[in-house]
C-alpha cells in the first residue's frame, strides 16, 4: 500500500520486475487538498452549464489525443505495473478508443426524461452532484481511473483523481493528455497514498467513487457517512468457478488457467476457488496443470512473457503465506509452489484445499488456482456461496445444467461456460461485501447524477 518513499515530497514509481525506478511525480501535500476541491467546485459551474453533447464532443476530442499517446502510456503502464506489454498497451488503447461509444451510451442514460399520467407531467433530470473524488487501485492503472472519469465528467461533475501510489505515472500521463483538451480544473490529479485518499474523502467532495480493497472501502463508507456523501464502491472478490460433471473439461481448464493466472492473479474477478465434480476432477487437474506449464513468467517488457511479477514484495508475501498455510494444513501442490525470485510469485495449482483455510476465504490476488473436489451440484453451490464476497462467478457444464446451477449463485456477475463480462450495457456489479452501488450500463451511469424531478399539472 505505502511506497517506501511515501514520506518524501516525491513519489517514485518502480518497475516491479527488477526494482528499478521508472519515474517520479510530486506528492500532493495533504493540506492542499481542500483548496484543490474548492477549485474543482468553482470550475464545475461552467462545465455543468455545457450541454451533454458539448461535453461529449470535448471528451471525444480528448479521447483522440489519448489514442495518439496510447502506445507510449501503455508502455509506461507495463514498466511500473509489470503486466505484459501487449496488455499494457491494450489497456491504454481500449480506454482511448471506447470514449466515443461510451459518451453516446451516457447521453442516452442521463438525458432528461418525461413521465406523464392523466394529471401530471414530470421531467426527470439527471443533474451533476458537484465534485467527484475518484480513488483507484494499481491492477488496471488506466482503466480503473477511466471508468470513474468519463461518466463523472459526462454527468457535469468535475473529478479529482487519486490513483494508486504504486502506479502514479500511468494515471499522471492519462490525465495530462486529457487535460491538453479539457477546460482547466475539470479533471485534477493528486498523488500520494492512503493519507491523501483519506484527506480527499474528508474534504467537501460530493461523490466518492472508490475501487480497491474491501477494508479500505469500509473505511471510506464510514468516513463518508457523517456528511451523507454519495459513495460507489467496487471492492475485492473471492470468485468461484464450478465445473460440473458434464462440463467440457478442456474448455473449463483453459478458462480456469486464464482467469486464475492472468495479470498474475491480480484481477478483482480472478478465479480463486474451483469446485470440481469428483467424477472428473483428476482429468480437470491434469488439463489445468498442462495449461499452467505453458505459461512464461518474466518482465512485462519481454516479448514472450504471459505472466509478469507481483506488484510488490508485500503482495507476494501475502500470497506465499496463504499457500504455505494451506500446504501445512493438507493441501497438495500439483504445480508450482516454492518461493520464486524477486517479486515473481510461482504459478501454483493446489488440490485438496478446504473451506477452513484462509486461501479459500480471503482474497489471494495472486497466480494460484485452488481446486476442491465436490460430490455434486448441491455441495458446489453451497460452497461457492459460502463467502462474504460476491463479485463474480462462473459455471461450466452442459448448458441447461449450468444455467440451473448459475441461477442459485449469490455473486453479482455470473458467467455460464465463459467469464463474467456481460453484453454491452450490462452493469459491473458486486454483491454482498464486493460492492456498494455499481458502474456501467444505464443504471451505472446514473449513479454519477443527482436525480431530480420537476412536476407540473397537465393542461386541461
Ligand atoms: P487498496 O484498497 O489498498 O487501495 C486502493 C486505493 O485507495 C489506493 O489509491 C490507496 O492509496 C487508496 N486508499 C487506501 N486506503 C484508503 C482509505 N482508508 N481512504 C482513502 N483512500 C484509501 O487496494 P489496492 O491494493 O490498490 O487494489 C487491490 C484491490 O482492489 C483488490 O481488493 C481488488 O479486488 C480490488 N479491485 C476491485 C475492482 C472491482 O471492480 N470490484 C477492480 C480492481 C481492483
Amino acid at each position: 500500500m505505502t511506497a517506501a518513499n511515501a514520506i518524501s515530497d516525491v513519489l517514485v514509481s518502480h518497475d516491479p520486475s527488477n526494482g528499478e525506478p521508472v519515474g517520479e511525480v510530486p506528492m500532493t501535500p495533504v493540506d492542499r487538498i481542500p483548496q484543490l476541491v474548492r477549485t474543482a467546485a468553482q470550475a464545475q459551474v461552467g462545465w455543468a452549464a455545457l450541454s451533454l453533447r458539448e461535453r461529449a464532443d470535448i471528451l471525444c476530442a480528448a479521447g483522440k489525443r489519448l489514442e495518439e499517446e496510447a502506445e507510449r502510456i501503455g508502455t509506461i503502464l507495463t514498466r511500473e505495473m509489470g503486466k505484459p506489454l501487449a496488455e499494457g498497451i491494450g489497456e491504454a488503447k481500449y480506454a482511448a478508443s471506447s470514449i466515443g461509444e461510451e459518451v453516446e451510451e451516457i447521453i442516452e442514460a442521463i438525458a432528461p426524461q418525461t413521465l406523464e399520467d392523466e394529471h401530471t407531467i414530470t421531467t426527470m433530470r439527471f443533474d451533476p452532484y458537484g465534485v467527484v473524488a475518484a480513488i483507484t487501485p494499481w491492477n488496471f492503472p488506466i482503466l480503473m481511473p477511466h471508468q470513474a472519469v468519463i461518466p463523472g465528467l459526462m454527468a457535469g461533475n468535475t473529478v479529482i483523481l487519486k490513483p494508486s501510489e504504486e502506479t502514479p505515472l500511468s494515471a499522471h500521463e492519462y490525465v495530462s493528455v486529457l487535460n491538453e483538451v479539457l477546460p482547466p480544473n475539470i479533471l485534477q490529479i493528486i498523488h500520494g497514498d492512503e493519507r491523501q485518499g483519506k484527506a480527499l474523502v474528508q474534504s467537501p467532495v460530493d461523490l466518492v467513487v472508490f475501487t480497491g480493497s474491501r477494508e479500505a472501502g469500509k473505511h471510506i463508507l464510514a468516513e463518508a457517512s457523517g456528511g451523507l456523501k454519495r459513495v460507489i464502491l467496487e471492492l475485492g472478490g473471492k470468485d468461484p468457478l464450478i465445473v460440473l460433471g458434464d462440463a467440457d473439461i478442456e474448455a473449463a481448464a483453459a478458462f480456469a488457467a486464464r482467469n486464475a493466472f492472468r495479470n498474475s492473479g491480480q484481477v478483482c474477478v480472478s478465479t480463486e476457488r474451483i469446485y470440481v465434480d469428483e467424477k472428473i476432477v483428476d482429468e480437470f487437474n491434469d488439463a489445468l496443470v498442462g495449461k499452467a506449464a505453458e505459461l512464461v513468467q518474466g518482465s512485462g517488457m519481454n516479448e514472450d512473457t504471459n505472466i509478469g511479477p507481483m506488484i510488490n514484495a508485500r503482495q507476494k508475501s501475502h500470497v506465499l503465506s496463504q499457500v504455505e498455510a494451506a500446504v501445512r494444513d493438507g493441501a497438495k501442490v500439483l504445480f508450482g509452489g516454492g518461493e520464486g525470485e524477486g517479486n515473481f510469485c510461482p504459478i501454483t495449482v493446489l488440490d485438496g484445499v478446504s473451506h477452513d483455510m484462509d486461501i479459500m476465504r480471503e482474497e489471494t490476488f495472486g497466480p494460484v488456482a485452488c481446486v476442491m473436489r465436490v460430490s455434486g451440484d448441491t455441495e458446489a453451490i453451497k460452497l461457492a456461496n459460502d463467502t462474504r464476497f460476491g463479485l463474480a462467478a462462473a459455471v461450466f457444464g452442459s448448458s441447461e445444467h449450468a444455467e440451473e446451477v448459475a441461477s442459485n449463485l449469490t455473486a453479482g456477475m455470473i458467467g455460464i461456460n465463459r467469464g463474467c463480462g456481460g453484453a454491452k450495457g450490462s452493469p459491473w456489479v458486486g454483491a454482498q461485501e464486493s460492492g456498494y452501488g455499481w458502474h456501467s450500463g444505464p443504471s451505472g451511469h446514473r449513479q454519477f447524477c443527482q436525480v431530480r424531478t420537476l412536476s407540473r399539472a397537465r393542461p386541461e
